[in-house]
């Protein structure tokens, strides 16, 4: 019994006071309006905690404690994979990931609460305008797809799944230092020797130490986009983090995460080694390394489930998909570079009639 009222229990929905309609989150205001009044509800902040970060290690050991988790309906995207979020009484919808039907909603999906929450800056018209300029300015894009972007289809804000890690590290490191110095050489040059210099490296071997604080490693929780768009929407102003509260989601969408907080942790741990690679590189100095072992200690991991917003288009224009991604709080938009072969063509014909026209011009003028 509880089982189902739990579901019907929609806490994404926020009725009006005054007529009963769907209140909205709006960004311009950061107040909660309704569509069919325009009465305006603030925010209920109270009880809302600070944005803190939780212990990577007793999570994987203990598992969360009960009021971190909370159930949700998701239903699998047939075409793309995305964990589409399903309300109580929803029965289908487009996945806005690729524009596919998806019909819900079938199992409940316990997850880890979000702690963090960046709301959306931008309105749907800020974000039309981001992605029409960005349209515009590639010139090789079709006309039509120009003009069918701009007539209003429909975007859809969208929470990201993301997960923040924080980690002390100290690093051992063992490898050689090259410097690099000259030698003369006589070779034979047509004949006659001749004196060239040629460069020898001095290796020696060295050993330190270096130490780093990551502060917030962004891994996207989520398969569902290419890493090529949501790599190129950052930065994303992390600082700015708001408290997680579901208000923020009246009217809009959110994707479960998919990447679990293990997996999601193995990913942030590359990105250390890369950067503590660089780091033991910059430290032996000279003008080149080479790295034999190195030997770091991982401490203080902690971690933050976060949702940050993205305005999202997907259109089938003449039988491809195209789709752009907006960061939903600075405007940086990203998306699939359509080009007209016709338009590149009668581009590359044009600068070929320009080079043809200089060069008899300069043949004219240096006569
Ligand atoms: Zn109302
Ligand atoms: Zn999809």
């Amino acid at each position: 019994m509880t089982e189902v009222q739990s579901q019907l229990v929609d806490p994404r929905h926020f009725p009006c006071q005054t007529c009963g309609g769907d209140l909205r989150y709006n960004p311009t205001s950061s107040h909660l309006a309704c569509v069919h009044c325009g009465e305006t509800e603030a925010l209920d902040l109270s009880g809302v905690k600070p944005v803190v970060e939780q212990d990577f290690n007793s999570a994987l050991q203990k598992g969360v404690p009960a009021q971190d988790i909370e159930e949700t309906q998701v239903t699998p995207c047939p075409n793309c994979g995305a964990q589409v979020e399903f309300d109580a009484f929803e029965k289908a919808k487009e996945c806005a990931f690729c524009a596919t039907p998806v019909v819900g909603a079938s199992a409940p999906h316990r997850h880890i609460k979000p702690r963090g929450i960046l709301p959306f800056a931008l309105t749907e018209e800020e974000a039309r305008k981001e992605m029409t300029q960005w349209l515009g300015g590639l010139w090789f894009a079709p006309n039509g797809l120009q003009k069918y972007a701009r007539k209003g289809r429909k975007i859809r804000g969208i929470y990201l799944p993301y997960w923040t890690f924080d980690a002390q590290t100290k690093s051992q490191y063992h490898g050689q230092r090259g410097d690099d110095y000259f030698v003369n050489k006589t070779v034979m040059r047509d004949g006659k020797p001749t004196t060239v210099q040629e460069r020898r490296t001095k290796w020696r071997h060295v050993s330190g130490r270096v130490a780093r604080f990551f502060d917030d490693i962004l891994v996207l929780a989520s398969p569902s986009l290419p890493e090529k768009f949501t790599k190129d929407l950052a930065p994303w102003d992390l600082s700015e983090m708001e408290p997680y509260l579901p208000d923020y989601l009246a009217g809009f969408e959110a994707e479960a995460y998919s990447v679990e907080l293990e997996d999601g942790y193995v990913i942030a741990a590359k990105h250390m080694e890369r950067v503590i690679l660089r780091d033991v590189k910059f430290d032996i100095g000279g003008d080149r390394q080479r790295v034999h072992d190195i030997n770091t200690q991982i401490s203080d991991v902690t971690f933050k489930h976060v949702l940050l917003p993205i305005w999202m288009a997907a259109y089938k224009y003449k039988g491809k998909s195209y789709r752009f991604v907006v960061n939903g709080r600075t405007g940086r938009v990203q998306g699939e570079r359509p080009y007209s072969i016709w338009k590149i063509a009668s581009a590359t014909a044009l600068a070929l009639i320009v080079a043809g026209i200089a060069g008899y011009l300069y043949s004219q003028y240096s006569q």
